[in-house]
Formats: structure tokens, sequence, C-alpha cells
């Protein structure tokens, strides 16, 4: 299973030091058509994870997911997803879902952005998308006591069922940062899986709490052939 990892969808904005947390639609839209002409059938995360529990094969599985749920992946994203009936997996932060210029105090690249509310993520979750958990703050959680640890995941996942009714959801790290003790609390809590930011395409073996993602940007014409090279060559 291949699970890229994107952040902002649209022009970049020239407040941003990291511009690889930028991908143009016209780059969204290449890399999504390649990823069909290489056969691949696109998926939410908790569906790929279903289907690998149940032993089916998971290699030809594409999933999408957008990391902190910006508002400009409903704005720019979703039209050309939505004419490719293409679903995608949202890790929002709970506390901050709906709010406009946030900036969070342990991002190295902290400018303000503004995020999607509950009706917007409503809405792509009867598209068929999965909203998933991010945690209930954008903090690193290995830096966190177990107990903070704790509340801040079983918090986030206690909005999400309450603002989007109750069902599976697969949970990504904030900065890709977690330790045993989040493995352990994620598993007592019967997550069906976490997504990180280790580079990597997942066999059927992989872990479940520990997914890796392939990080995907493309805003210039130097990210055509790279974009070749991590989704042609690379798997
Ligand atoms: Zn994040």
């Amino acid at each position: 299973m291949l699970i890229l990892n994107y952040h902002r969808v649209g022009p970049v904005d020239p407040r941003a030091r990291y511009r690889g947390m930028f991908v143009s639609q016209s780059h969204l839209l290449f890399q999504v058509e390649l990823l069909r002409l290489l056969g691949y059938q696109f998926c939410t995360v908790i569906d790929a994870v279903q289907k690998k529990q149940r032993g089916e094969k998971t290699v030809k599985l594409a999933c999408l997911t957008f990391d902190d749920g910006y508002l400009d992946n409903f704005n720019c994203g979703l039209s050309i997803l939505r004419a490719r009936t293409i679903p995608a997996t949202v890790y929002v932060v709970t506390k901050d879902v709906g709010k406009k210029n946030v900036t969070w105090s342990e991002a190295g690249d902290s400018y303000p952005s503004d995020l999607m509310d509950w009706d917007q993520l409503r809405l792509l979750q009867d598209l068929g998308w999965e909203i998933g958990s991010h945690a209930h703050d954008h903090v690193h959680l290995a830096r966190r006591s177990a107990s903070a640890q704790e509340l801040l995941i079983g918090e986030s996942y206690h909005v999400l069922s309450e603002k989007l009714g109750p069902g599976p959801r697969t949970f990504a790290y904030p900065y890709g940062s977690y330790n045993q003790e989040t493995i352990a609390l994620l598993r007592n809590m019967n997550c069906p899986g976490a997504v990180t930011i280790q580079e990597g395409v997942n066999e059927d073996s992989a872990h479940g709490l520990e997914l890796k993602r392939i990080a995907m940007r493309g805003y210039s014409w130097r990210h055509y052939p790279k974009a070749l090279q991590k989704l042609v060559w690379k798997p």
C-alpha cells in the first residue's frame, strides 16, 4: 500500500519557509493521473487498513492523506479529486477545526493558515473521505508524558465521534513524533491504524500503527520528474 502525504493544496504562500508543504492543483492532478495509469486503486487509509486486516492484497492501493485539515484542501483539492471520485484521508487537529490564522508553536514554519470547519469535514465524510485524528493539539507526542498523550489522543477521538459520528478512524502522529507509549496507548484504544512520516511503501506485513508514507510536493517543473521517480521507480 502506497500512502501519499500532502499538506497544503494551491499556489505557494510567499510567507511559507518550507515550500514543500504545497502541491499545486496541476501537480496534484498529474500525480493522481500517474497513479491511475500505474494501475493503483484509490481508497482511504481506514479502508486500506481494513482490507489488510482481512488478508486482502494491498499492493495496488494508493491512499492520499492531507495533514492538518487546511481550508485549501477543500477549496483547491476537492474539485480535482471529486471529479475523479477519488476519496482521501484528512487528519485534523480537533481543537483547531474551523479556526482562521492558526499557527502551532512547535512548528518550525509558523505562519497563519485557515483550517476547514466541521460542516466542510462532514461534507467530505459524506463523499466517502475519512476524517482521521491528528491529536487534539499539534504537538510532539514523544515529548509528552504518557498521561498527557492519553488526553491528547483520547480527547481527539471523543470530539471526532461527537462531531462526525462514531466509526473507526486512523491516526497521524503530529510531526511524525511518537514513542512506545504512544503505540501502547493506540493499541489499548483499538486504534485501527496510524501513519508516520517515515518515507516508504507498506508491505502487506507492515505494522499497522507505524505505516510509512511518501511525502509529495509539486510547485515547480522540477517536481514532475521527482514525482515520477517517487511513484514509479521507488516502489
Ligand atoms: Zn501536522
